[in-house]
């Protein structure tokens, strides 16, 4: 049976995941990592990947470095740790503001507006 370990307890094992490997070459390699150290509370708890990397991107101690690919997939949120998107304008030739990308004011992620992400790593920042 599963459990579905706090935040509190998915965080503690976040840093202690990034403390022994430093960085991460995926979100795969990352979240094992993360249940390994979860195990070590109880055998029991697991994580799902989106709460692993939204967790890991906010946490404030570790740097997620996206991968994007181009396609017209939209979303209000930020694709990385579902933040709040700022746009980024710019003005077209005849004077009229565009937007061109997005920018999220929690992680920082960056991409164009007709661009998502394919590919995370991940890497600690203390
Ligand atoms: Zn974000």
């Amino acid at each position: 049976m599963y459990k579905i370990p706090k935040e509190e307890e998915i965080r503690k094992a976040i840093y202690k995941a990034m403390k022994k490997h430093n960085s991460f070459p995926s979100l795969k390699k990352l979240r094992e990592s993360i249940i390994e150290e979860l195990h070590k509370m109880d055998r029991n708890y697991t994580i799902s990947s989106k709460r692993a990397r939204i967790l890991t991107a906010r946490s404030g101690f570790v740097k997620v470095n996206v991968k994007n690919t181009e396609g017209d997939k939209k979303f209000s949120k930020c694709p990385v740790c579902e933040g709040k998107l700022k746009e980024i304008k710019n003005l077209s030739l005849t004077g009229k503001e565009i937007i061109i990308g997005y920018r999220c004011t929690l992680c920082d992620y960056k991409g164009n507006v007709n661009e998502f992400p394919v590919r995370y790593s991940f890497h600690f920042t203390k």
